[in-house]
């Protein structure tokens, strides 16, 4: 068995500020730790079901040079290095592939425009406003579960900040099972579990994934193909300059769209896009 785990930072344990989720950071390399102890934690979890599996870890925050190699489960392999679209086409779902059976989302959060929303973004907090799927708008989870639906894996496991729970379970197929590693109290605030609890919630959260997984009780996110993905951006510039990617049309002022036949297809012209409609090359890219 191969589980893919597509791993952010904002809804790790005990993270709450920018502070901690970049390298300039005085608190980062604690988050760090924290981060990569939450994979861990659904890695050993998983192993109680599936002793034999092993694991794709993608490091999808930022700079995606977070998980510390060093401290990670010997069962698993990791996925390192900047999301430019030639390096890692897929984003956050790098890794994943047709050989993979299941995915877990930790650390994730809720999408650009949660009220109230612990450190709310939508893929680049400071360009993305809404991003859709044929119509809907969704946040990361949904995003990255249509693109590693594409290979009918579904999600099994989703961690983060409470208020994620709701978005989750409207956007994405049920079944998964959510565990919060925090209870939100505004965009950089919330009431912390600390890694003591959340590594057994995430152990026992992982078990329960796998057995519902092989209980055939969970559903990949499959949209209706051909797919359209759409993207609102804050400013007309950012627009004008995505809309250069190959593959992209202008549907708006402030927006762009991709129709294509597969999720893996859109999501990635998508990914350029947004990368093209950055002002100049932002430090997380290099
Ligand atoms: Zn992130």
């Amino acid at each position: 068995m191969k589980i893919f785990i597509s791993a952010d930072m904002e809804g790790a344990t005990g993270v709450v500020h920018r502070d901690q989720l970049v390298p300039e950071g005085k608190t980062y390399e604690r988050a760090r730790k924290l981060m990569t102890a939450d994979i861990n934690a659904a890695i050993t979890g998983a192993l109680r079901e599936a002793p034999e599996a092993e694991f794709i870890v993608c490091d999808g925050h930022g700079v995606m040079r977070n998980i510390i190699l060093e401290e990670l489960h010997e069962a698993a392999q990791l996925v390192i290095g900047p999301a430019s679209p030639e390096n890692k086409p897929l984003c956050q779902s790098q890794g994943c592939d047709e050989s993979c059976d299941l995915a877990f989302f930790t650390g994730y959060h809720s999408r650009a425009g949660t009220p109230g929303g612990l450190l709310a973004h939508t893929w680049v907090g400071s360009t993305v406003c809404n991003f859709r799927i044929n119509g809907e708008i969704v946040g990361e989870s949904a995003l990255n579960g249509a693109v590693v639906g594409h290979w009918d894996v579904p999600v099994g496991l989703i961690s983060g900040g409470s208020e994620l729970e709701a978005e989750a379970r409207a956007t994405m197929p049920e079944g998964f099972v959510w565990v919060g590693t925090k209870q939100t109290y505004g965009y950089t605030a919330a009431l912390c579990l600390p890694p003591a609890r959340t590594k057994k919630l995430l152990e026992e959260g992982a078990a329960e994934a796998v057995r519902r997984f092989k209980q055939g009780r969970l559903k990949p996110c499959k949209p209706a193909l051909p797919v359209t993905m759409e993207v609102e951006v804050y400013r007309r510039e950012m627009a004008e300059k995505a809309a250069r990617a190959p593959g992209i049309e202008r549907t708006g002022e402030r927006s762009f769209a991709t129709t294509a036949k597969t999720t893996i297809e859109a999501a990635t012209r998508m990914w350029t896009a947004v990368c093209r409609a950055q002002d100049e090359e932002p430090a997380w890219l290099k």
